[in-house]
């Protein structure tokens, strides 16, 4: 499958993951001077990175419809430069966070909305559907509507994983193996195709992920971790029953959590530095109020009721943990140099760093990556895309 060449930047913008979307994705940030680490940190990209914060709300918590970032005017360079910086950071966000559970939930919401938007786009529908399917043919149907064709091949790959007896050969009419998807279940023909097309988005979008999950380092990786932290603890607070917590890993866990929490648990009489990093650092984490009680239940001075409303107060007020540096200050780091490998690096700053490189080296061993991935520099463009 050869994707067909688009040269309007607007539908490369509206449509930032196509598969012709990389190479605009590079020019974009070329054109205008932006390294990768700029988009990270440089205060006159706020606009872009608030925009992928959006988007990347919209998506997790799959609201429905397109969503905030619809109102871009595309139009305009600076729009088109938002729209697709701000994909652009919403992905790296999501990859950063070694998390699958919040890949697979950005990737139904980028799908979902991809869906939406392709079902109402006339103009670039044909653009796009043939960007996806190995083909596609638009019929009158003697009624005055347009009907979808496309190839058998495509829908017998793409079709198992969408419910719905619409989607089951026996139902479709089919003709010299090209299958027809006429309007059915309250949708026109267009928005059954863009249901299908939905499919082959998501399959690219997991692809584009693994892909940057396996080049990224820890380095780069950590200069993420206060918008990971922020989407997670916003995850592990409104779907926490479909998200379960994401330290379930006992063994991710940083020393100094561990140490507070055992300590804790033996009736050792923890400061108050660590205690409230304790609570802090669950709720980032994505533990439950009833958990993170849970762990103040052996300590000497123990009352439940305080407990819970300290515990309350810490994830309604949302509390960002302490740091490295104020850990250490306040007799809460256990680590000595040399004793934990991760604690040494220079840029672990941050006990929600350490927990990061812990779910990032997971994934790769459960991939059985050979862990001499490539890095991801944080000054080059080049590889942003
Ligand atoms: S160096 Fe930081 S992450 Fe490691 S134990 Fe100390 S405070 Fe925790």
């Amino acid at each position: 499958m050869k994707p067909p060449e688009i040269e309007d930047e607007g539908i490369l913008a509206r449509y930032p993951f196509l598969p012709q979307g990389s190479h605009f994705i590079r020019k974009v940030l070329q054109d205008n001077g932006i390294s990768v680490s700029e988009l990270i940190d440089e205060p006159w990209l706020e606009d872009v990175r608030i925009r992928g914060r959006l988007r990347l709300i919209d998506s997790v918590l799959q609201k429905d419809g397109i969503g905030s970032s619809s109102s871009i005017d595309l139009s305009t360079d600076v729009g088109k430069m938002t729209e697709v910086l701000s994909f652009l950071h919403a992905m790296l966000v999501v990859c950063a966070s070694f998390d699958e559970r919040l890949m697979t939930r950005w990737i139904e919401g980028e799908s979902s909305r991809a869906d939406l938007l392709l079902g109402m786009d006339d103009d670039n529908f044909p653009v796009i559907s043939s960007s996806y399917l190995s083909g596609v043919r638009a019929e009158d149907n003697g009624r005055g509507d347009l009907e979808y064709w496309v190839p058998l091949t495509d829908f017998i790959e793409l079709s198992p994983r969408i419910s719905g007896s619409y989607w089951r050969l026996v139902n479709r009419p089919m003709r010299d193996g090209w299958v027809c998807l006429d309007a059915g279940a309250g949708e026109t023909s267009r928005q059954r195709a863009a249901r299908l097309i939905k499919e082959r988005i998501r399959e690219s979008l997991l692809r584009d992920c693994e892909g940057r999950m396996e080049k990224m380092d820890d380095e780069f990786a950590a200069r993420f971790s206060e918008p990971v932290e922020r989407i997670t603890g916003l995850l592990s607070e409104r779907v926490e029953a479909e998200m379960p917590m994401t330290a379930a890993i006992r063994d991710d866990w940083p020393p100094c959590f561990e140490s507070a929490v055992s300590e804790l648990n033996q009736g050792v009489n923890v400061n108050h530095v660590g205690r409230v990093f304790l609570a802090a650092f669950s709720r980032a984490v994505g533990l439950n109020r009833e958990q993170t009680c849970s762990f103040f239940a052996n300590a000497p001075d123990y009352d439940s009721e305080t407990t819970a409303y300290q515990v309350n107060q810490i994830y309604e007020r949302e509390y960002t943990p302490h740091g490295c540096a104020t850990l250490k200050t306040n007799a809460r780091c256990p680590v000595q140099l040399g004793e934990d490998q991760l604690c040494d690096q220079e840029w672990l700053t941050h006990p929600l760093k350490y927990i990061r490189a812990k779910q990032r080296r997971r994934y790769r061993d459960e991939r059985g990556s050979d862990g001499g991935a490539k890095e991801e520099s944080g000054s080059s463009s080049a590889n942003a895309s």
